[in-house]
């Protein structure tokens, strides 16, 4: 196949190309390089079937050739960098949502939208399933982005409804691994950080906040398979091993081996406005129609994320 990837030289985009050229595909990946990093492809680039084009989706998408498949990656998704850049959040979700579809519409493409559990806002429904709707401030600092992930996924169930346009939703849950910002500000980065630099791990409030981890080789596996199926509606990708942030913390240090201690810390009131309570995927539709689930342990997975960032620090 002859595949496009926006968001491509991002934390998962990457990993996403690299699994696509290992299995024999052809790999465009677009990026402006906002939040991803030519480092993040280094090693990709040079190789004959995978090739860089530098391009910001907010603005029409032109390839020249035929193309299979559409993943759209491109996004803001780091609650620091969104709640910073709240217009560019919006303009590449709606805006660079509806050009990558119309790419994917003249070139008779697959299309597969990057979304996200954010739309699910702060769950009234435990663990989420698909048909649960979202309790979401449209107004608060994290609408931004949970927004125009929703509008996101309305504009790609029109282009299938209307044009008949082969697409797939993936609602991704908190995901982490290499390659992941060392600034980016989400949770992982932040504690793999503070512990390796012996710093105090910042836990906001009273860290009774629950997430759910799944590593990002078990995350692209899953999108992949989405991708080839025949599942119009969203499908939840996600780790449902649920845990609170200070467990969470706790593990980190363990594992680093870190003389780090906790602070309960307050951040500006913008960073844990609706802040969501709990987060736990129901991944049964993923179990069942794609015969996809979770692999690596929160601890191997953690590893592999403190080994690198021990290397990039
Ligand atoms: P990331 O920031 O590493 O990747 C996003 C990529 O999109 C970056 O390379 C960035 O430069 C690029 N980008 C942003 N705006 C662009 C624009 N206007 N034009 C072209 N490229 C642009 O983040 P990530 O964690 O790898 O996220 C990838 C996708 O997965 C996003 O769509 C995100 O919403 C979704 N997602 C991620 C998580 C997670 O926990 N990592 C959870 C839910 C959803
Ligand atoms: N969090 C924290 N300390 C940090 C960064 C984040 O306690 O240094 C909390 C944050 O308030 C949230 C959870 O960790 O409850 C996950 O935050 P993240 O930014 O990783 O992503 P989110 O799941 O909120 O999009």
């Amino acid at each position: 196949m002859r595949v496009l990837i926006t968001g491509g030289a991002g934390f998962i985009g990457s990993h996403l190309c690299e699994l696509l050229l290992a299995r024999g595909h052809t790999v465009i990946c677009l990026d402006n390089l906002i939040t991803g990093s030519r480092a993040n492809i280094a090693h990709l680039e040079g190789q004959e079937h995978f090739s860089l084009m530098l391009h910001d989706v907010t603005n029409p998408i032109y390839i020249d050739g035929p193309l299979d498949a559409i993943l759209h990656l491109a996004s803001l998704p780091s609650p620091v960098d969104y709640i910073q850049m709240p217009i560019k959040t919006l303009k590449v979700g709606s805006l660079g949502t509806l050009h990558a579809l119309g790419l994917a519409r003249a070139k008779e493409a697959r299309f597969l939208l990057a979304s996200t559990s954010e739309v699910y806002g702060d769950p009234l429904v435990h663990p989420q399933p698909e048909s649960y709707w979202g309790n979401v401030n449209p107004i608060g600092p994290r609408g931004v982005y949970d927004e125009s992930k929703r509008f996101g996924e309305a504009l790609t169930m029109a282009y299938h409804r209307a044009h008949g346009l082969q697409t797939r939703i993936a609602r991704i849950f908190n995901t982490y691994g290499p390659r992941m910002r060392l600034d980016d500000g989400r949770v992982v980065p932040n504690f793999v950080r503070q512990a390796l630099l012996d710093e105090p791990l910042t836990v906001y409030d009273d860290g009774s906040r629950t997430r759910s981890f799944c590593y990002v080789s078990d995350l692209i596996e899953g999108l992949w398979r989405l991708l080839l199926s025949d599942q119009v509606e969203p499908v939840n990708l996600g780790n449902p091993q649920e845990m609170t942030i200070v467990e969470l913390a706790r593990m980190i240090i363990a594992l680093s081996g870190s003389r780090s201690e906790i602070a309960f810390v307050h951040p500006d009131a913008s960073r844990t406005a609706d802040d969501p309570r709990t987060r736990q995927p129901d991944i049964t539709r993923a179990r069942t129609l794609l015969g996809w689930e979770p692999a690596v342990s929160l601890e191997q997975g953690l590893e592999e994320t403190i080994a690198y960032f021990r290397q990039v620090l």
